[in-house]
């Protein structure tokens, strides 16, 4: 199992497929002024698998897909195919926001995706065409249920709390834990990349404490479900006699990067140390001078030793260089 200098297994990576997205998130992509990195500077599916295998040779378990919009590359059943092969990548997921599942999601099962987890703000049409802009919600609605009848479990979703956006909604979307199996999970929003969505991710910030009481006010008490596993960011609840769970990702204001084991790959080809600083090491050079699994597992344990302790958010420092769109979140 691959340490840090701090102590912690770095076992998960998070594999940026695509900088590009069918939506436009206030607080993750600008309408306008976007550039993309050219198609040739993303990494093929055999650039990925190569480096998900030499990922499981320094022992990582765990891969989940994400962008940008994972579903909008074209090759994306072949990648998930060359991934799901790979001995000792036990757990494959992808971040998505549903909107392509009903056309990919039996392809996707079928070839080796185990689960994933999909963005919805709201239940509310009018607010979610605020919040989440190009994306609808009967869209992304299809898509929750394309995941669950190709059997894609467990269902995640996760909900992005904006003051004056979708403050208020997360109490109906709480309450679909109380009939469904899904986990509904609260994310306090995150300030990068410099440009107006960090600006408005500090202006609307929505603290978690805040929210379980909007929720809890009209739903009830929240019961702590133990966790099993230190490393998982979320923090988990169940309310009475519900089948599915409720959690809280507070990165702000309850930061978890001494138990941090994770790793990020962007779409171009860079190890991102952590997602809230700009560190990275170059990988895509290797691998297109001829360097196969040993040379990007040299690389991929010098980017473990250089992960930082965590993150200065509270300090006012924010990471400048990339966008959520651009490293996957
Ligand atoms: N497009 C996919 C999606 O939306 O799930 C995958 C990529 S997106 C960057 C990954 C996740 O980042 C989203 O599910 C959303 O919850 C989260 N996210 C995006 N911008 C954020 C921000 N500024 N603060 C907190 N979470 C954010
Ligand atoms: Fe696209 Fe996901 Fe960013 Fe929304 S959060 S703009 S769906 S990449």
């Amino acid at each position: 199992m691959p340490e840090d200098g701090f102590g912690r297994d770095i076992n998960y990576l998070r594999l940026s497929l695509i900088d590009n997205c069918n939506l436009r998130c206030v607080y993750c992509m600008p309408m306008e002024g976007l550039t993309f990195a050219p198609a040739p500077e993303l990494l093929t599916p055999e650039e990925f698998a190569t480096v998900a295998r030499a990922a499981a040779t320094v022992g990582f378990h765990k891969i989940r897909l994400t962008g940008g919009e994972p579903l909008l590359r074209a090759d994306l059943v072949e990648i998930v195919e060359k991934i799901s092969r790979i001995d000792g990548i036990t757990d494959l997921s992808m971040t998505t926001n549903g909107v392509r599942l009903p056309q990919l999601a039996h392809r996707l099962k079928a070839a080796g995706l185990h689960r994933v987890n999909i963005h919805l703000d709201t239940l509310d049409r009018d607010h979610l065409k605020r919040v989440m802009r190009l994306g609808s919600f009967d869209a992304i609605w299809s898509g929750i249920e394309a995941a669950q009848a190709a059997g894609l479990h467990p269902i995640k979703i996760n909900v992005v709390v904006v003051r004056d956006y979708n403050e208020d909604d997360v109490v109906d979307m709480a309450r679909l834990t109380m009939d469904r199996d899904w986990h509904v999970r609260f994310i306090e929003l995150m300030p990068l990349g410099g440009g107006e969505c960090a600006r408005l991710s500090l202006e609307q910030y929505v603290s978690n404490t805040q929210t379980r009481e909007r929720i809890e006010e009209v739903l009830g008490c929240l019961t702590p479900i133990l966790s099993h596993d230190p490393s998982d960011e979320a923090r988990n609840y169940r309310l009475e006699d519900a089948p599915g769970v409720v959690g809280f990702i507070s990165p702000v204001s309850e930061p978890y990067c001494g138990t941090c084991n994770r790793m990020r790959l962007t779409a171009d080809g860079q190890f991102h140390l952590c997602l809230l600083n700009d560190d990275e090491l170059d990988v895509k050079r290797a691998l297109r001078n001829g360097g196969g699994e040993e040379a990007v597992a040299r690389i991929l344990l010098k980017a473990i030793a250089f992960k930082p302790t965590g993150h200065r958010l509270s300090q006012g420092h924010a990471p400048q260089h990339r966008s959520m769109y651009q490293t996957g979140g």
